[in-house]
């Protein structure tokens, strides 16, 4: 009798607490998955399940988008769990050092990474539903963390662009416009960054907010739902070879213990995937691979569709494919990894330790030096990561060197950075700091290099043991109150806090002169590309020196005082070896022939790094737009180039240069510059593959491509750090080559280049496409009339991380004719 009131209670509870808790479909008032739901209504029904369970939901808006868009995260577990939810936290956190003793797991399910893989959010409607009312007793002992939607701003682009072109009813046809998107689709955020690229560099807004909150519970099992083509059956874990070699063996097993409990429901219903294929785990930036290397069990889950499918669409097979039938694998994936958690709470926990007990990594400590401005940024981005460093002590240190691929050594200073493995975050530090990761097969999804003292541009040791350095408290630079009667005021050019403090100064009206060649003044060298800010140019500005320090002081950059134009050696202040640095009007091409991502980092770095005013031209307007009323046209990467780039559009960007412009090309956009009536630039043909007529089996086909690819691998290039294009850099300067596009030396303008003495150092790159790079540019300039051309072949802005390549960006921008 006892028993039966208690079974009785239960489910007078739960039926109460279903009754009581509208649905998705109720609270929206259309049911789930007939429209899609804009982000607003999203973050309503959170809320509203926020308030209405409030003893089993926490809501937290963890920061806004680019858009001013709420992000949020919900907290989700039985009311007993819930009540010490920070207790459970701070247990759960003990384990990363060995100490904790948890007895819950934590799940967290980020949904619409990509904006226009649409079902996410919806299922995830569906699936907090579901853990409230008829899955409750997954609660009992696991905490699910739930992010309906990491990019709302891509996402209500997709909605918004849907709901304005949907057919009524909605066209299964995937001929008509509802499927399909054009050029500027929902998939990125605002500054068209992909976020699923993002999670290493942090480079987005969106990522820097949510890592502080994945950071304070570093789950056990977190999960990245997608979508991919519309003919695609789903895809789940576990992933395909590459793996990184740091993921242990329990990481393996569980995404197969995973896997085939999402196979026993699929089966069931007869739906079909896929597992083991395509989706890899390696490159360290994606939502599964760096909750992987923080000890998680990662994963990707692909549902087809995405921005095609719509509200329904006939796929290839001649079946049809509703938003309905997307929210149901998704909502069952998601169900069923809670289901696997919920059932291996202990061994989840004693793993999760076991992956935070010290390794014993080759390398112990990566010692680097270099570039004040790249060493404080690299700082900044291991506070985000929560990885710890020190500073150096003056000893000498021994181990591979970065630089020239050899054993070596290196002195370090109190400004040297020390960042050693035995720590918590040690897998990741090992993930991103090695020279070259160990790749079990070439065949992956993404850039196969990344090691950070290549894209810092730092001096660095890789050391086999244990180094220890001193901890310094950060001193926020400070200029002295500067003299209103000094003749010049003298910084350093050689990174971003330079380019920042010089583009507030421009748009300031602060005149600002930049040396051509080095110079010894009082006893102090100072390198070309040295700023030099006089008091006559700048006489007739009120508060010149109070405006001059403020900025100095903002950007970190301490300036020396000099009282005379005359210099010890090198040329005088007044020489024409000494140029104006002109406030250029620059304006960036956009649309069809560029490439979203290429497009957008441009737009991010002078928007978000630089802090530099930049005019978007259209593609299908620019041709009616006075060029002459721009310095700086940048024509961004892209694949559309070849019918944009007209004979006529070719002439008129010719005569534009001639009369002083200057045009910066970047990747595939050269290609169209190059030819009979065109600038100087010559493409490398491919190199005649000897092995092609061999017969190959089919099955090895996509191997046997392979060896033309570069899947973004490092070189070393050469610099003639004599030219403008290259101030602030030194003789050698590691290129991040995403392709194997090749362009023969310039005649005269070589800057930074491929030579027979330089090398690739990581990453894969095929035996063919090595060959065709060989001796070939990385960024040039050609004179042309009173103008020039910048190319650059790799791209220094790629996903905004690659910061030792940036200066060259801003070079190309303000460099003296
Ligand atoms: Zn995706």
């Amino acid at each position: 009798m006892k028993r039966l009131l208690a079974v009785l209670s239960l489910i007078i509870t739960l039926s109460l607490s279903a009754q009581e808790l509208k649905s998705p479909s109720e609270f929206l008032g259309y049911e789930l998955g007939t429209r899609f739901t804009r982000h607003h209504r999203v973050v309503d029904y959170y809320q509203y399940l926020s308030e209405a369970a409030k003893d089993r939901v926490q809501l937290n808006e963890y920061g806004k988008t680019n858009e001013n868009r709420p992000l949020l995260l919900a907290y989700i577990s039985s009311v007993a769990n819930m009540e010490k939810l920070e207790a459970i936290r701070e247990e759960h956190l003990k384990s990363t050092s060995g100490t904790g003793k948890s007895t819950k797991a934590i799940v967290w399910l980020s949904y619409n990474v990509h904006g226009n893989e649409s079902v996410s959010t919806e299922a995830s409607m569906q699936t907090i539903y579901a853990l409230l009312t008829s899955k409750q007793s997954y609660l009992e002992n696991t905490i699910v963390i739930i992010d309906p939607c990491i990019n709302p701003d891509g996402r209500d682009r997709y909605v918004n662009w849907y709901n304005q072109y949907k057919n009524t009813p909605n066209q299964l046809n995937p001929e008509s416009k509802e499927h399909h998107e054009g050029w500027w689709s929902g998939r990125s955020n605002h500054y068209m960054f992909d976020l699923n690229r993002d999670w290493a560099w942090l480079t987005q807004i969106e990522s820097r907010q949510r890592l502080r909150y994945y950071n304070k519970w570093l789950p056990h099992i977190h999960v990245d739902f997608h979508e991919q083509s519309m003919d695609s059956p789903y895809y789940f874990a576990p992933a395909s070879e590459p793996f990184h070699e740091v993921i242990t063996d329990f990481q393996r097993d569980f995404q197969e213990t995973i896997g085939k409990n999402h196979a026993k429901y699929f089966d069931a219903n007869g739906w079909f995937y896929f597992t083991k294929e395509r989706f890899d785990l390696f490159y360290p930036s994606y939502g599964d691979t760096y909750p992987t290397y923080n000890g998680a069990i990662g994963m990707t889950y692909e549902q087809g569709g995405g921005g095609r499918a719509g509200l329904g669409v006939i796929t290839s097979n001649g079946d049809t494919l509703t938003l309905k039938d997307r929210i149901a694998h998704h909502y069952t994936t998601g169900m069923s990894t809670v289901e696997v958690a919920t059932n291996n709470v202990t061994r989840l926990n004693e793993e999760y330790q076991k992956f935070y007990q010290p390794k014993n990594y080759k390398y112990k400590s990566y010692i680097l030096k270099g570039s004040e401005d790249n060493l404080r940024t690299l700082t900044q981005l291991l506070n985000e990561h929560q990885v710890s460093y020190s500073y150096g002590t003056g000893a000498t240190v021994k181990g591979f060197k970065y630089k020239n691929g050899k054993s070596g050594s290196l002195k370090t200073s109190a400004k040297s950075i020390i960042v050693s493995t035995n720590q918590t975050r040690g897998t990741l530090v090992k993930v991103l700091f090695e020279p070259n990761a160990k790749l079990s097969d070439s065949l992956t999804y993404d850039i196969t290099a990344w090691s950070l003292p290549y894209a810092y541009g730092l001096d660095a040791i890789a050391s086999e043991s244990l180094i220890s350095g001193t901890s310094k408290a950060e001193t926020p630079v400070k200029n002295e109150v500067l003299n209103t009667n000094t003749y010049a005021f003298l910084t350093d050019w050689d990174g971003m806090d330079d380019a920042r403090f010089l583009a507030e100064l421009l748009q300031k009206r602060i005149r600002v002169r930049q040396a051509q060649k080095p110079f010894t003044l009082a006893g102090k060298r100072h390198e070309r590309g040295s700023l030099i800010i006089t008091k006559s140019d700048n006489d007739n500005k009120a508060e010149f020196t109070k405006i001059l320090s403020e900025v100095a002081d903002k950007h970190h950059k301490l300036l020396t005082a000099v009282n005379t134009g005359f210099v010890d050696e090198g040329k005088d202040f007044g020489s024409g070896y000494v140029q104006m640095i002109p406030a250029v009007k620059v304006a960036v091409l956009a649309g069809k022939p560029t490439s979203t991502l290429r497009f957008g980092e441009i737009w991010h770095f002078f928007e978000q790094q630089l802090h530099y005013p930049l005019t978007v031209l259209d593609e299908n307007y620019i041709s009616r737009v006075d060029l002459s009323n721009y310095d700086v046209l940048i024509l961004p990467g892209g694949k559309g180039y070849e019918s944009f780039i007209d004979e006529n559009t070719l002439s008129q960007l010719k005569e534009w240069v001639s009369n002083g412009g200057r045009l910066i090309a970047m990747g595939q956009s050269i290609a169209s510059l190059d030819g009979e009536n065109g600038f100087d630039i010559s493409a490398r043909e491919k190199e005649k593959d000897s092995t092609a007529k061999l017969v190959e089996p089919y099955e090895t086909l996509q191997r046997e491509k392979m060896k033309n690819e570069i899947t973004g691998a490092i070189y070393k290039t050469r610099v003639d750090y004599t030219h403008p294009l290259a101030f602030g850099y030194d003789n050698t300067y590691f290129s991040l080559k995403l392709g194997n596009d090749s362009y023969d030396y310039l005649e005269g303008g070589t800057v930074a280049y491929i030579s027979d003495d330089t090398m690739l150092v990581a990453g894969f790159a095929g035996s063919e496409a090595q060959k065709k790079v060989s001796r070939s540019l990385v960024f040039g300039v050609e004179k042309h009339g009173n103008g020039q051309v910048v190319y650059m072949v790799d791209n220094p802005l790629f996903r905004g991380f690659w910061e030792n390549g940036k200066l060259f960006f801003v070079n190309a921008l303000f460099m003296a004719n």
